[in-house]
C-alpha cells in the first residue's frame, strides 16, 4: 500500500514511538517528515542529530506539513480528534501507526494482547513463557521497547501489548494469536463511550489468527467469530483454560490439571485469569504446556501492579497504583476476603465511577480520597462507608495507619489516573512506598 515513489509520510507525535519510526523509515526509501505540537519534543535532539536532512515541524501542527502528506503515523499520545487531523482525514489522507508498519516489515508470528487491564502482566508472562519454551521471543510495544525497535533483535516470536489507541489508528496486524482480556470503562474521555472504546479493542482480532475470549466478559464474548479457531479462558466457569475452585484451586486446560494456584505468587483472582490468558495464547502458538508452567510458577508480578510493600504489626500493604480506571480498582477489592481500608483518587478520565460503590460496601470498611475527582468518588459511593479526605499521599497514609488494625490491608488502588497530582502512576507508587517505610 505504502509506494516509496509517491508516498509522503508524515510521523505525528515524537516520543518513543514516533523516533522508533523515524529510525525504521530512514533506512528505507520512503519520504518523511515529522511534526509534534510540543516546541521541544522528547526524542528532537536525538532525531536532529541522526537524520539532519528529516524535516521536523515542532510547536504546532503546521496546516502545511499535513497537506503534501499522503499518510499520517500517529503515535498512541496524539488524538485522532486534532482539528489538523480529521481535516487530513476528510481529503483522503491515510491514518496508520507504528504497528502497521512492523507487521508488514516482519513474516514472524505476533501474539497481540490488549484489553483494560493486565496487558503488561500478560505480556511479561509470555515473554518469559517464551523463552522457557525455547522460542527467541521480543517483548514490547506499548510496554517498554517500541514495537519497531524489537525488529533489531532478530526474535522467533513476537509478543506485543496494544492499548486501544494504538488499535485505533492500526488496520493490518494479523497477528497469530491474540486477546481482549477484559472491557472496563478507560479512557471515556478519548474514545466515544464504551461502545467505541471496545470496538478499538476488537480491531486486534483483524486477520485470521486464533481469537482467545475471556468467557467472564460479555462484552469480550461478543467479539467471537465461529469461523475462526477460539480458545477461552475463565476463572468462573468450565473453558478450554480455567480455574477449578476446591479444597486446593487448580489452573486446568480442559479435564488436566496444570497446578495449584498456591504454586504461583500472585495476589488476586484476575492474576490467575491472566496466568490463564498467557497459557492460551502459549498453546495457540504451540509453545510446551510443561515450560510455560515452569515459568509461570517463577513470576513474581510486576512493580506497582498489587504489589505487597510491608507487613507493619500485622497490617498489609499492598502498592496498586496502575490500577489507573475502574476495573483494575473492583478485580483488586475482589480479590480480598478481609477488611481493606483503601486508598484512591486522582483524574477519573470522565468514568463513571459508581460501579465502586457495592464492591467498597462489601470490602473496605473506609475510604481514604485523593486528587481531582475525590468528590466524584465520594458521591458514588454514596456514604455507603466512612470516607476521609487526604491532600497528600503521606497523609494518606497517615490517616490509613490511624484506622488499620491488625488483620487488614491497606490498599493503594486508585481507579483514576495519576497525572494530576504526580509525574506518573509510578511516581504515585513511590510516594506511596516511601510513606509506609518511614512508618516502620
Ligand atoms: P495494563 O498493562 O493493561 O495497564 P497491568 O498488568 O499493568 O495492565 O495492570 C494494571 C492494573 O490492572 C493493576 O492495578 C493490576 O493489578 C490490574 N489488573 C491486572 N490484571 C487485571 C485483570 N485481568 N483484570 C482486572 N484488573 C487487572
Amino acid at each position: 500500500k505504502l509506494n516509496p515513489a509517491d508516498a509522503r509520510l508524515l510521523i505525528v507525535g515524537l516520543g518513543a514511538t514516533g523516533y522508533s519510526a523515524a529510525q525504521f523509515l530512514q533506512a528505507t526509501p520512503i519520504k518523511f517528515a515529522v511534526i509534534d505540537s510540543r516546541s521541544n519534543p522528547p526524542q528532537i535532539d536525538s532525531l536532529r542529530e541522526q537524520m539532519p536532512d528529516v524535516p521536523v515541524f515542532c510547536g504546532g501542527f503546521d496546516q502545511s506539513a499535513f497537506d503534501v502528506a499522503t499518510h499520517l503515523l500517529i503515535s498512541p499520545g496524539v488524538s485522532l480528534n486534532e482539528k489538523a487531523i480529521r481535516r487530513a482525514v476528510q481529503t483522503g489522507v491515510i491514518v496508520m501507526s507504528d504497528i502497521d508498519l512492523f507487521a508488514c516489515a516482519t513474516d514472524k508470528p505476533i501474539i497481540g494482547i490488549t484489553g483494560s487491564n493486565g496487558k503488561s502482566t500478560v505480556t511479561t508472562m509470555l515473554g518469559d513463557m517464551g523463552s522457557a519454551a525455547g522460542f527467541k521471543t521480543a517483548i514490547g510495544g506499548n510496554l517498554g521497547t517500541p514495537a519497531l525497535d524489537l525488529l533489531k533483535q532478530d526474535a522467533d516470536l513476537y509478543v506485543l501489548e496494544l492499548s486501544s489507541f494504538q488499535l485505533e489508528r492500526t488496520t493490518a496486524l494479523n497477528a497469530s494469536a491474540a486477546t481482549v482480556l477484559n472491557v472496563s470503562a478507560d479512557h471515556l474521555d478519548r474514545h466515544d463511550g464504551m461502545a467505541g472504546y471496545a470496538e478499538e479493542k476488537q480491531r486486534i482480532f483483524r486477520g485470521d489468527g486464533v481469537m482467545i475470549l475471556n468467557a467472564d466478559d460479555a462484552m469480550v464474548m461478543a467479539m467471537q467469530d465461529s469461523r475462526r479457531t477460539c480458545f477461552t479462558f475463565s476463572v468462573q466457569q468450565t473453558a478450554d483454560f480455567y480455574l477449578q475452585r476446591g479444597e486446593v484451586d487448580r489452573i486446568m486446560q480442559g479435564d488436566q490439571a496444570l497446578m495449584n494456584t498456591t504454586d504461583l505468587n500472585l495476589e488476586g483472582s484476575h492474576n490467575i485469569a491472566n496466568a490463564l490468558a498467557a497459557l492460551a495464547l502459549g498453546h495457540a502458538m504451540g509453545m510446551d504446556i510443561n515450560a510455560m508452567c515452569r515459568a509461570l510458577r517463577k513470576f513474581k508480578g510486576l512493580p506497582h501492579r498489587m504489589q505487597k510493600v510491608a507487613d507493619i504489626q500485622g497490617v498489609r500493604w499492598v502498592n496498586d497504583s496502575k490500577a489507573t480506571n475502574i476495573g483494575a480498582c473492583v478485580a483488586a477489592l475482589n480479590g480480598y476476603d478481609r477488611k481493606v481500608i483503601l486508598i484512591a483518587g486522582g483524574d477519573a478520565k470522565g468514568a463513571d465511577m459508581t460501579e465502586l460503590a457495592p464492591v467498597v460496601q462489601v470490602k473496605a470498611k473506609a475510604v481514604i480520597l485523593m486528587g481531582k475527582d475525590a468528590s466524584v468518588i465520594d458521591q458514588a459511593i454514596n456514604h455507603s462507608v466512612p470516607t476521609h479526605f487526604a491532600g497528600s499521599m503521606k497523609q494518606a497514609v497517615n490517616i490509613a495507619a490511624g484506622l488499620a488494625q491488625a488483620g487488614d490491608s491497606v490498599l493503594l488502588s486508585p481507579a483514576c489516573a495519576s497525572l494530576d497530582q504526580y509525574k506518573s502512576y509510578a511516581d504515585r507508587g513511590n510516594q506511596f512506598t516511601e510513606a509506609v517505610l518511614e512508618l516502620i
